[in-house]
């Protein structure tokens, strides 16, 4: 065989560098990327030149995610790096780490303090800095994962021609100065589509930071952002704060990506929703929360989609999780990879059964909703959901079919 065409096929093949190599390369970036989330970074704070804390929470400690954990412990959903099948596992955290980010220096981190202390958020004032601070670790924790996904397609690269030279200068016995293999595997292809997409999302968290500064600064009117708050008079067993994203095709036939900002903050015996995004999508996103407020089921219908449609930053109570089904378990996080529907579509199956039970009996409901609503707690978790490597080939393939390259 042909010493290149060797090459290549090993190129293609994957199988140039040595497995034990790219659990290093894995291992090291995995690391790396902890030790930036926890080490001190500038404050997010305009024009602060101060170093932040290494752990602001998005979600308050103690009067939201103390409330809802067990032992001082909750569960998040986190995709399994060290296990060479891609899975979600639900990992458990100390609720002094679950939501943490190098945010804000120790005054700036002080903004916060009031509702911190209260223990629940009563006024817009205090729902429109929990939205802020939402979008700061966005930023922050993006831009991390944006270095993370450079570092590790640099060091691929470089550990690639690496190996391609020492394959060669066996082969040839000679010294080979410098070797550089331009092809793209599917590893790098994979890397420059998450780099692509973190750079798109840190282009919308920008300019949405942008206008919620002004907004708490007092130097803008509410006008650039929508925002609306509601209480509920229960607590909910999650916490939850990110940015959903979803493609429509709106009333006059123009394809749009909605963005929203949605915090879920449980308290004592009340759970707040934050509803925020940018003024451009105010139709979509007022009509959906219209739509949300109507019932508490539809509520409940909502953080459900949320949950599985619009981020996986969120933390559920240990109890909660423990008592499901191994097998609705395994579902619902196969489902992450699975699911093509947005957050303004609902989960077709129940995750919260006793809430959803309990709202059935507690609250009139149209007869229609209420046989939708009882299939989802009939929902059959033996269901066999599209393998997920074939989900992930759709994905890689609609991503270049709509980016065209
Ligand atoms: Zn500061």
């Amino acid at each position: 065989m042909d010493i290149f065409t060797e090459l290549d096929e090993k190129l293609f093949n994957d199988s140039l560098i040595d497995l034990n190599i790219r659990k290093k390369l894995k291992f090291d970036s995995k690391n790396e990327f902890y030790q930036s989330v926890k080490s001190k970074k500038k404050c997010m704070f305009p024009n602060c030149e101060s170093k932040s804390i290494k752990r602001s929470h998005t979600i308050p400690k103690s009067g939201s995610l103390k409330l809802i954990s067990d032992d001082s412990h909750l569960l998040y959903p986190h995709l399994d790096e060290d296990s060479d099948e891609l899975r979600m596992v639900m990992d458990r955290i100390g609720i002094g780490d679950a939501s943490t980010f190098p945010g804000f220096c120790k005054k700036h981190e002080m903004i916060f303090s009031e509702f911190e202390q209260k223990k629940e958020i009563d006024s817009i004032e205090q729902a429109k800095l929990q939205a802020y601070r939402s979008i700061c670790r966005e930023i922050v924790i993006d831009k991390l994962h944006l270095d993370k996904v450079r570092i590790a397609i640099y060091k691929y690269k470089n550990e690639r021609n690496k190996q391609y030279r020492l394959v060669l200068e066996n082969k040839i016995s000679k010294k080979i100065e410098k070797v550089k293999v331009e092809y793209d595997d599917y590893r790098i292809k994979f890397a420059k589509i998450a780099q692509s997409k973190l750079t798109e999302k840190l282009e919308f968290s920008s300019k949405i930071h942008k206008k919620f500064l002004e907004i708490i600064k007092n130097e803008q009117t509410q006008e650039n952002v929508v925002m609306n708050v509601v209480n509920i008079d229960m607590k909910f067993p999650v916490a939850l704060s990110g940015v959903g994203y979803a493609n429509i095709t709106d009333n006059k036939k123009n394809n749009r990506e909605i963005k929203m900002i949605l915090n879920v903050i449980p308290f004592k015996s009340s759970t707040v929703l934050i509803f925020a995004g940018d003024i451009i999508d105010k139709d979509i996103l007022e009509n959906h929360y219209d739509y949300v407020v109507q019932h508490p089921l539809f509520i409940l219908n909502f953080i459900e989609s949320f949950m599985m449609h619009g981020t996986d930053h969120w933390f559920i109570q240990p109890k909660i999780w423990n008592e499901m089904d191994g097998i609705k378990q395994k579902y619902i996080l196969d489902y992450f990879f699975v699911t093509e529907n947005s957050f303004l579509e609902d989960v077709n199956f129940s995750i919260f059964d006793d809430i959803r039970k309990e709202f059935l009996e507690s609250f009139p409901i149209p007869e229609k909703i209420k046989e939708i609503e009882i299939e989802k707690l009939n929902f059959n978790f033996n269901n066999t959901q599209k393998p997920l490597t074939t989900s992930i080939i759709e994905k890689y393939n609609n991503f270049h079919l709509k980016n065209d390259i």
